[in-house]
């Protein structure tokens, strides 16, 4: 389906007493879990608070493994891709990290979304913007969820509105303990060629972090992202960081926003309400990378809820099982990532060891237990010192 532009109406809501699920937010987490339960035959109805399309503040980098999660192709909103990652200690002190397939599509997340959204829209899932949610009732055997406008009621709800999540905050309270944020900004940068470079990870970008440069074929992407709550980011720091690359080159528009990690110390869920994506903090604080979370646990809460509906185990269950790999990969990306920036000598070395350099660079496409392979390297790294 080729990637059309236009606003996406929002749709005059049909008489339903009561659909089988209410999505909250149309990011990559909303759109699979309303993708997976439309397919299926379920009445589900899909809400957003913004037009789209819409920004997002974001790289917009799909690793193989959220290309694969995903049920259907995003060639036509892809912009370049990728099989080869340079990986820079500091200026000067590279290695290239390279792959026979590639592992990486580099999209626009505005395109990207709006064709989400589009391919969500077909597989039958309504679409309807709201105005701000003022009360969620999750008691009973349903969901009702409360606007200016109106009352929806669901037999479930799917809170995936985000980092800042609204349905996190009215189901869980304001900042529930488990949930930690990262932080990340990023700007269109117009060079004067065509935005065909390499794609670049800096570790000397941030503390706790990177910089990053993603070709997007007119444009490249450039930002910075700490998974430390004590690393400051901000729109000086990012413009001095994009000077010192590419000196006087035009930059666009910047925006940040923080990440939600976190989904490996929250509690089991329970009830009739699951929070998928950043919102239920699915993002890899290691890597940065939340899409493929995002879709996965969408995608594990759709296939929980249809479970139920179709008399098998309870959602909750089900979705506790579905997401049981995501969360343990969660656990040993985070603490890989403490270790990983707290030891960037040894890291970096056991990183671009040539032994190392295929496992990682297809650990990082796949998935294939990326944080397990950081756990190898620290091993790794710890014989290594201690040869030294
Ligand atoms: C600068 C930056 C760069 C990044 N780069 C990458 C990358 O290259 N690759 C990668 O995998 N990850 C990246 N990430 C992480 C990734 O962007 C997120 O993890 C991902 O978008 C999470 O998807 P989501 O669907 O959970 O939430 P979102 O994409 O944030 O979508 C949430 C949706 O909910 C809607 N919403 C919010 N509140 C409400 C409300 N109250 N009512 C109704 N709707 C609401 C929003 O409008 C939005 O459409 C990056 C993050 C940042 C900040």
């Amino acid at each position: 389906m080729a990637f059309s532009r236009g606003r996406i109406p929002g749709h005059t809501i049909s008489v339903m007493e009561r659909w089988d699920a209410i999505v909250v937010g149309a990011g990559p987490a909303g759109c699979a879990a309303a993708c997976d339960l439309a397919s299926a035959g379920r009445a589900v109805l899909l809400l957003d608070r913004a037009e789209f399309p819409r920004h997002k503040a974001c790289a917009g980098g799909l690793t193989r493994k959220s290309l694969r999660a995903l049920r259907y192709s995003v060639a036509s909103v892809t912009r370049e891709t990728i099989s080869a990652i340079v990986v820079e200690k500091r200026r000067g002190e590279a290695a290239t990290l390279a792959s026979r397939t590639p592992v990486c599509a580099l999209t626009v997340r505005e395109e990207l979304d709006d064709f989400c959204l589009r391919r969500t829209i077909e597989a039958g899932a309504q679409f309807a913007r709201i105005g701000p949610i003022v009360a969620i009732d999750a008691s009973g055997d349903g969901v009702a969820i409360e606007t200016p406008e109106r009352r929806h009621h669901a037999r479930f709800l799917v809170g995936a509105d985000g980092v800042h999540s609204r349905v996190r905050q009215l189901v869980h309270g304001d900042c529930p303990l488990w949930l930690r944020r990262g932080f990340a900004l990023e700007a269109e940068v117009r060079t004067g060629d065509d935005g065909d470079g390499d794609l670049v990870f800096d570790l000397a970008g941030a503390r706790q972090g990177y910089g990053w440069i993603f070709p997007k074929r007119d444009h490249v992407n450039v930002g910075l992202y700490t998974e430390s709550a004590e690393e400051r980011l901000d729109r000086p720091r990012l413009l001095a960081y994009i000077r010192q690359r590419f000196g006087d080159a035009r930059v666009g528009r910047i925006t940040g926003q923080f990440l939600g990690f976190g989904a490996e110390n929250a509690p089991a869920a329970e009830g009739r309400t699951f929070l998928v994506g950043d919102a239920g903090g699915f993002a890899d604080p290691l890597t940065g990378e939340g899409i493929y979370g995002a879709i996965a646990s969408g995608q594990a809460a759709a296939a929980a809820i249809d479970g139920e509906l179709c008399g098998s185990v309870a959602a909750h269950r089900t979705f506790a099982r579905r997401t049981a790999q995501l969360r343990k990969d969660l656990l040993l990306s985070a603490s890989g990532a403490r270790w990983f920036y707290g030891n960037l000598d040894l890291g970096y070395r056991a990183l671009t060891a040539p032994v190392f350099r295929g496992a990682v660079i297809n650990a990082y496409a796949n998935g294939t237990k990326i944080a397990g392979l950081a756990n190898a390297i620290r091993r790794f790294a710890r014989a290594f010192a201690a040869s030294a």
